[in-house]
């Protein structure tokens, strides 16, 4: 809490990249790993657009069992590799303990999702791994539970924390979740921890990407995790949220136009 260390904390890649600050950092990139070219082409054209982290689900925790469940093993080898070629560093979702290991030697940060973020062995265990974390807040979570969920990974001694707020449950269906942008003000005012908005997540919906990113930017968060895919009707996972590549660099031009007048 702000109590403890009033400054706000910043969060650092092996790159030397820094979420939190002054900065707004953007991950974009598949939701899944589906294949090498796939995610060769995602990163060269959000890293065109000015994307500095490249995001991408190896393990997919999926509501239902029959929908596609990641590469795993193979598609964190994908990760590992385009992140050598392209120099992008990745974030990927870890949905066991037990694969913590393998995630930490092949991405750059260990995302835990919203349906695990009151798992407290995956976050002692991310937490053990040194790495930075990115949490995403359980879709039913109040803003506390979200903030004791972080503690469970700062309390073995890393403090390479990011939150990101990305839509909780609400009455109305017209959105997937609904963005509490509120969190943003509420989470800075408590916590020194950064915090990022999904918007992809949260809407569900390609057409309100872009809105929700500039609200983002506009209320104080540190960045975005956004959906990219080159040919979202074919994509494997959560297509309906995905921009493409021409959508993206359009959704960057329009962000610094916000990030410059805030
Ligand atoms: C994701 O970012 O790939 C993801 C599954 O997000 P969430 O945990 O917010 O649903």
């Amino acid at each position: 809490s702000r109590d403890f260390q009033p400054e706000s904390s910043t969060v650092t890649l092996d790159n030397g990249l820094t979420i939190g600050g002054t900065g707004f950092v953007v991950a974009a990139g598949p939701c899944a790993v589906e294949s090498a070219e796939l995610l060769s082409a995602t990163a060269d054209s959000v890293r065109a657009a000015g994307a500095e982290v490249l995001r991408g689900g190896a393990y997919k925790p999926r509501t239902s069992p029959y929908s596609f469940q990641g590469l795993g093993p193979a598609g964190a080898d994908l990760l590992d590799q385009e992140r050598k070629r392209s120099g992008l560093p990745v974030v990927t979702e870890v949905v066991d303990p037990g694969d913590v290991e393998l995630l930490a030697d092949r991405a750059d940060m260990l995302q835990v999702g919203t349906r695990n973020m009151q798992n407290f062995a995956l976050l002692s265990e991310v937490g053990r791994s040194g790495k930075p974390v990115l949490l995403k807040r359980g879709f039913a979570a109040t803003i506390e539970e979200w903030l004791f969920a972080a503690e469970y990974v700062l309390s073995t001694g890393n403090t390479q924390v990011v939150l990101c707020e990305r839509g909780i449950r609400s009455y109305d269906p017209s959105t997937r979740f609904t963005l509490d942008v509120s969190a943003v003000p509420v989470v800075k005012a408590l916590s020194h921890l950064p915090v990022i908005i999904d918007p992809s997540h949260s809407s569900g919906r390609r057409d309100l990407v872009k809105p929700l990113a500039l609200a983002a930017a506009a209320v104080g968060a540190d960045g975005l995790l956004v959906d990219v895919h080159p040919e979202s009707a074919a994509a494997l996972c959560d297509g309906d949220q995905a921009l493409s590549p021409e959508e993206f660099t359009d959704l960057m031009a329009s962000l610094r136009r916000v990030l410059a007048a805030v």
